[in-house]
């Protein structure tokens, strides 16, 4: 692609990062059959090679983000599916990083979406605010029609994702150190999330008990915090890179005591944005090497857990499980095979998903401040696997596993909690009415053996 930036703007490093992006783009549009907001939307203007264009437009001209750009850049899910795609190449992730912050400073929005865009980042990176959200939002959910109706359509999505039960009772609380069944061999620290562990902390004590059967300390840190992808997400950049900072404090201090072997990362969301910390802290001064030495050591569990032999599964249950790789899994962090690995060894029988590339409408906070693409996009997943008509449906972010157990009518939980029922923990939240099944077949296999 052609670009007409002055040789003073190019001095300026973000607009040499875009124009180095810009020019690897060769128009060829193939990155718009797979743009999760265009195959709903089916506007140019909601595609890669569409918003490209407009992103170009405002940087030469140095103008404000328009009322147009900004619309469009809103509805991109920021599911790097393009990257995937691309033939180029381009790095779609940075540009549109770029253009967020823009718009983010520059960019016209409704009163009520700027509303609501801070009141999410004022809240779901911090777990006590987050807890008592969720306990007014379960109050005030009877309210949802009058929302929609006043024209507050994003807080009305808001409330219609609050789960309905109330908060779950972690097995590890707090902070502290999961110590290894056997002997210890490695020592890493688990970042848990911030809505995960108010929303769903199974999830957190399922791979706690993974690692620690594996002979792995687990570490929980209460000064670790959010991983700043929802503030980065809306362009709330310098917001992040406080998030990130405040990380990387708590991960020196713990590797002052004694060497990490890895972070490990069990909301692919969360992944995407901690592995891209090295571009995100690039203009702070001081902390390169830092900053090199801990993105090193970041993990996905399904990247970490694959180097380990399980042995036989405990409970060999034979159910037919329904995969869906979140877009931050697949496109942002590009691991495609190890959660299904890990779950086949463990008995499960996987079924992958038609229009896999596509997002299931999560995308952070997309479902609340896009609800009408996400409510398309959510029923689209929950057709594909209401074809596949599983026992139970595995994902690898909190996010998806809200989205699609709204939409679809089969239980989702993440894959580690089913690895480690398989492996000796207890039946996931919400699979309990498989566990007779399941152990009918124990007894059947043992009468066989
Ligand atoms: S990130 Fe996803 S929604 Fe956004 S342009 Fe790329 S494919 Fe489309
Ligand atoms: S696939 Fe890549 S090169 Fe082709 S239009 Fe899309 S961004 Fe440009």
């Amino acid at each position: 692609m052609k670009t007409e930036f002055t040789k003073r703007q190019l001095r300026n490093d973000n607009l040499q990062m875009a124009n180095d992006i810009f020019r690897r783009c060769v128009h060829c549009g193939l990155c718009t059959a797979t743009c999760s907001s265009y195959v709903v939307a089916g506007d140019e203007r909601d595609s890669p090679r569409g918003r490209i264009y407009m992103i170009k437009e405002m940087l030469e001209t140095g103008s404000a983000p328009d009322a147009s750009l900004t619309h469009h850049m809103d509805r991109c899910l920021t599911c790097l599916s393009c990257m995937t795609t691309c033939p180029s190449g381009v790095d779609y992730m940075h540009l549109s990083d770029l253009a967020r912050v823009e718009i983010e400073k520059r960019g016209p929005r409704p009163f009520r979406i700027r509303f609501t865009r801070g009141l999410l980042s004022s809240v779901m990176p911090y777990p006590r605010r987050f807890a008592v959200a969720m306990s007014l939002g379960r109050l005030a959910r009877p309210f949802r029609p009058l929302l929609k109706a006043a024209g507050f359509k994003e807080l009305a999505a808001m409330l219609e994702l609050v789960p309905k039960r109330g908060k779950q009772s972690p097995e590890f609380k707090g902070g502290g150190v999961a110590r290894p069944r056997g002997q210890q061999h490695r020592r890493v620290l688990l970042m848990t999330g911030c809505a995960q562990k108010i929303v769903r902390p199974a999830i957190n004590d399922a791979s706690i008990r993974l690692m620690a059967r594996q002979g792995i300390e687990v570490i929980v840190s209460q000064d670790t915090g959010c991983c700043g992808a929802l503030d980065m997400h809306m362009g709330r950049e310098s917001a992040a890179i406080k998030h990130a900072r405040r990380n990387l404090e708590a991960w020196q201090a713990l590797e002052d005591e004694a060497p990490l072997d890895g972070i490990i990362i069990n909301a692919s969301g969360c992944g995407t944005s901690v592995k891209d910390y090295p571009h995100l802290l690039q203009n702070v001064k001081g902390i390169e090497e830092q900053v090199a030495h801990f993105s090193a050591k970041v993990y996905d569990i399904s990247e970490f857990l694959a180097d380990y032999n399980f042995g036989m599964a405990e409970q060999w249950t034979d159910l037919n499980v329904a995969l869906h790789l979140p877009c931050s899994m697949m496109h942002g962090q590009k691991i495609s095979y190890q959660p299904m690995q890990l779950l086949q060894n463990a008995g499960f029988n996987i079924h992958t998903l038609d229009e896999a590339h596509i997002c299931c409408g999560s995308a952070g906070t997309y479902n609340i401040l896009q609800p009408d693409i996400a409510n398309e996009l959510g029923q689209r997943k929950a057709a594909h696997i209401a074809r596949v008509k599983p026992d139970v449906v595995a994902t690898g972010n909190l996010g998806c596993l809200t989205q699609m157990g709204h939409h679809s009518v089969y239980p989702v939980v993440h894959f580690v909690e089913l690895l480690d029922w398989a492996y000796g923990g207890p039946c996931p939240d919400g699979l309990e009415h498989l566990q007779d099944r399941v152990d009918r077949l124990a007894k059947t296999n043992k009468r066989n053996k």
